[in-house]
């Protein structure tokens, strides 16, 4: 089996009383989807922010190629291609889906401030800028500005800014939220592709999604991870089936 990317060791997180994250153990492979699911409240956004460093945990660590991430801050993670989506609020509504990316790449370079002329015909920025977009199938909406796109298509946008960034790993929190089917599809489909270059931690509630792109699934219920395993594990489980799934068969 090939080493994890990103790998989870006994984090504990309470806010108060309230034990949100318990002891939780887990990893994401290269070229896998890895599900997290669960009631509301099981703490799952919970995990996602320790992960992508919100908030640290109270115990336990986190690696992430190859190093230990604990300790660093949110914008150190995200710059070694940690990739939290989506922040739809990052994107500048007023401007093309292209200059997006190009802005974001340009924020990430830490380069001195341009005006946006010359930033449009800088090569380094507009060519893998120009590769994100057709990479997540926005290549004709490339002129198109962000707040005419719709909500499906700013996700797609979302996607290949980390791309443009380098992800190396994606955390999605609840993507298929407030999609329409058609949008639900698209985004389906380029999750199912996108693994293969950044593997994906997905928080989801739409069980259609997870058990069409989950290539394992893990259940957290109360803060804890009562199973993890294939779809087809998961479905049968009986521990499952009674805490979470119920009528989703
Ligand atoms: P999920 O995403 O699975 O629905 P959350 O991780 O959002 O669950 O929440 C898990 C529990 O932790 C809930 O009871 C929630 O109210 C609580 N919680 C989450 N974030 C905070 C916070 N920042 N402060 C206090 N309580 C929180
Ligand atoms: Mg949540």
């Amino acid at each position: 089996m090939a080493d994890a990317i990103l790998s989870l060791q006994n984090l504990s997180k309470s806010f108060g009383a309230l034990k949100a994250t318990d002891d939780v153990s887990l990893d994401l492979k290269p070229g896998e989807i890895h599900a997290l699911i669960g009631p509301n409240g099981a703490g799952k956004s919970t995990l996602i922010n320790l992960i992508s460093g919100t908030f640290p945990p109270d115990r336990g660590s986190i690696e992430f190629a190859g190093s230990d991430i604990s300790a660093l801050a949110m914008p150190a993670r995200a710059r070694m291609g940690l990739a939290r989506s989506f922040q739809v609020s990052s994107l500048a509504h007023e401007f093309s889906a292209l200059r997006n990316v190009m802005l974001s790449v340009q924020a990430r370079q830490h380069r001195n401030y341009r005006f946006f002329g010359s930033v449009m015909t800088d090569a380094t920025l507009l060519d893998p800028a120009n590769q994100a977009l057709e990479r997540v199938g926005l290549a004709s909406r490339a002129h198109v500005p962000a707040a005419e796109l719709s909500h499906g298509e700013r996700r797609q946008l979302e996607i290949a800014i980390a791309l443009a960034l380098g992800a190396k790993a994606f955390l999605l929190d609840e993507p298929m939220a407030g999609m329409g089917a058609e949008g639900a599809t698209i985004l389906t489909q380029l999750l199912s592709d996108l693994r293969h270059e950044a593997p994906i931690l997905l928080v989801e509630h739409d069980m259609d999604a997870v058990f069409a792109l989950a290539d394992r699934i893990s259940v957290l219920v109360y803060g804890r991870i009562i199973a993890t395993g294939s779809v087809a594990e998961i479905r049968r489980d009986p521990e499952v089936k009674r805490a979470y799934l119920g009528d989703h068969e």
